[in-house]
């Protein structure tokens, strides 16, 4: 297992904070770079990172650096270190879309390597840093076919030491794969709340509201902020969930207008069936 690795994390917000956490207790020399001079303070301040700094030129002799911007200042942010790092440094980014990052991404530096952590909680920012975030979730990199097996072997191992489960994808299949299961939900949920609330019977409706309607309503009431620039930055593989849930939605609607249940409880016995697949009902 290697240890003792100079890693700079960009970004130390939930993720990168919590990736600095998790790699420090791993052994590694970890070099944060964050935009505000407080965040670094409190960085520092709480033991997240051994250095910090918001200048990227701290990260001169990083072996492997991690940005963990918002997506739009990830290529900025990688735009800027190629003028400053070490030509052997590896780079990986942590942006929750892929498509439209990663070839510019490794344009700019040959030995950059797309990744997603399966990892989230609501809330944003370095306070909201936790150890053990990553561990048992999934970890999607996105290696394009030029991209170096040398790269992609040194950030799996990191992967691995934080306990993730890696999955190994072209970045089309991921930005679609993510657009079925985390941003068409929040779509569906919002339209669903706005069906609700433009009704005739909303007030009835508000008072009768449980659970059911609880979750499955929960992520369209989230962050609007985060949801538009998920439909901005997917907007293909977003489009295309959209379009495979209208179909599947017409003919749900088309079998309840001709009264033909029988279809209706097949429909619903093979979604059923479908669900165990995809989640299980315990705490994720
Ligand atoms: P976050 O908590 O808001 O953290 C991002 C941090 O980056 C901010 O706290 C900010 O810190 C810093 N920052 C902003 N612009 C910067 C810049 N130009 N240079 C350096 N630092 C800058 O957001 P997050 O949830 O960790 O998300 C970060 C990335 O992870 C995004 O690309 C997102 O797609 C991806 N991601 C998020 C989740 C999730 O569930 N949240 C899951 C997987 C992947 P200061 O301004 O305080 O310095």
């Amino acid at each position: 297992v290697t240890t003792g690795m100079k890693i700079g994390i960009v970004g130390l917000g939930l993720i990168g904070g919590s990736l600095a956490l998790d790699l420090k207790a791993q052994g590694h020399d970890i070099w944060g770079v964050s935009r505000r001079e407080s965040t670094c303070q409190m960085a520092l301040a709480q033991a997240v990172v051994h250095h910090a700094s918001p200048d990227l030129s701290s990260l001169d002799s990083a072996e492997i650096v991690f940005i963990c911007t918002p997506i739009s200042a990830i290529l900025p942010t990688l735009t800027e270190l190629a003028t400053m790092l070490d030509p052997t440094a590896i780079v990986t980014d942590v942006g929750s879309v892929k498509g439209e990052l990663v070839a510019p991404a490794t344009d700019i530096w040959p030995r950059f390597v797309g990744g997603h952590p399966m990892s989230g909680k609501a809330e944003a920012g370095l306070s909201a840093a936790t150890r053990g975030l990553f561990q048992g979730r999934p970890y999607v990199l996105t290696p394009l076919p030029q991209t170096l097996p040398a790269a992609v072997s040194q950030v799996t191992e990191l992967i691995e030491q934080l306990g993730s489960t890696l999955h190994v994808t072209d970045p089309t299949a991921h930005d679609r794969a993510v657009a079925l299961i985390s941003h068409l939900p929040v779509m569906l949920g919002a339209s669903l709340l706005q069906a609700c609330a433009h009704s005739p019977q909303r007030s009835l409706a508000e008072n009768l509201a449980s659970s059911g309607f609880r979750d499955t309503s929960r992520v369209g009431g989230g962050n609007p902020e985060l949801g538009a620039l998920m439909a901005q930055y997917n907007q293909a593989a977003l489009l295309a969930a959209l379009a495979d849930y209208q179909a599947q939605l017409t003919q749900l609607t088309q079998a309840i207008e001709q009264g033909d249940w029988q279809r209706v409880q097949a429909y619903l016995t093979a979604a059923h069936q479908q669900r165990p697949a995809f989640v299980s009902d315990r705490p994720l």
